[in-house]
């Protein structure tokens, strides 16, 4: 994310206390080699009847500040 708002929330007093973290998922670009984080939200079947696995939700835009969920990770300059 191009922002730090969810390492703020995840280190907070609050989420610290109670031991909560918000998650959050990467996806790897192999033509780019860069690697973006987006916040996850939480999903749930809604027929616990059926056994295909829940689809993860990532946001796009960060849900604290609204600014557009890109990494500034870049693997290319990490190995060199
Ligand atoms: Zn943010």
């Amino acid at each position: 994310m191009k922002c730090n708002c969810l390492t703020k929330v995840n280190s907070s007093p609050e989420m610290l206390a109670t031991n909560t973290e918000v998650q959050s998922v990467f996806e790897l670009n192999f033509k780019t080699g860069k690697v973006e984080e987006y916040t996850r939200l939480a999903t749930i079947k809604a027929d616990v009847k059926q056994r295909q696995k829940c689809k993860i939700v990532a946001c796009a835009y960060c849900p604290f500040c609204g600014k557009k969920a890109q990494s500034n990770i870049d693997l290319n300059e990490e190995r060199s």
